[in-house]
């Protein structure tokens, strides 16, 4: 029987011998909860920084979509769900598009929206948060959404309605409303979807 060699420096320790995982630093159960609801492969991410190049909204975010896919491998959960870039996003899934690893950057992000929704952190752009609001309540209201009941609702908002006033974008919104209108390309009664159930199903999950 051969004599056991002893181990050397050189020699590959037995936890990294298996095959290789990302763990970040705050333990992997954020990135196992994302990937599995999701179904993207975020564990995929080598940070070639595609998806940011690709990006045509990046120079608004706090966070880039390649830093975004980084913080889920890290576990940042809390860091994520308080990003400007999980409101600004405008779901075009060109980083989806444009990642060789077929990591699904922009699902990624508007499932991060979704919990930071549901969560009680504070967004970052309120305006944009409220708005979504908004816009999922016209959609379960009527199965589609009808911009001057849009418009209406989120102006019902008193913290929207302050700002909007402050900046001078309700003046430029209702010039704009009743060019369209004069135009024939605003109704100002909505018209309810045929299908409903769907709809709020689609909504609710
Ligand atoms: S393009 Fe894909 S692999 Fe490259 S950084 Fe973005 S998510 Fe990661
Ligand atoms: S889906 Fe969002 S993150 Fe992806 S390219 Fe479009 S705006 Fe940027």
């Amino acid at each position: 029987m051969k004599p056991a060699r002893e181990k050397t420096d050189l020699d590959v320790p037995d936890q990294l011998s298996g095959p290789r995982r990302i763990i970040g630093d705050r333990g992997d159960h954020f990135l196992r909860k994302v990937e599995g609801e999701t179904g993207a492969d975020i564990s995929a991410c080598y940070q070639c920084e595609r998806c940011t190049n690709a990006c045509p909204v990046s120079a608004y975010m706090d966070v880039n979509p390649h830093q975004v896919i980084r913080y889920v491998q890290l576990g940042w959960r809390e860091e994520l769900l308080r990003t400007t870039t999980i409101w600004v996003c405008l779901s075009c899934e060109m980083c989806t598009t444009y990642c060789p690893n077929n990591v699904d950057v922009a699902k990624t992000i508007n499932h991060l929206r979704n919990m930071a929704f549901l969560s009680k952190v504070v967004p970052a752009e309120k305006i944009l948060a409220v708005f979504h609001k908004t816009f999922v309540n016209e959609l379960q209201r009527f199965g589609r959404v009808n911009e001057f009941w849009l418009m209406g609702s989120l102006n019902r908002h008193p913290d929207v309605l302050k700002e909007k006033i402050k900046t001078g974008a309700l003046k430029e919104e209702l010039v704009l409303g009743f060019e369209m209108f004069r135009k024939g390309k605003l109704k100002l009664l909505p018209h309810r979807c045929n299908e409903m159930k769907k709809i709020r199903e689609i909504c609710r999950k």
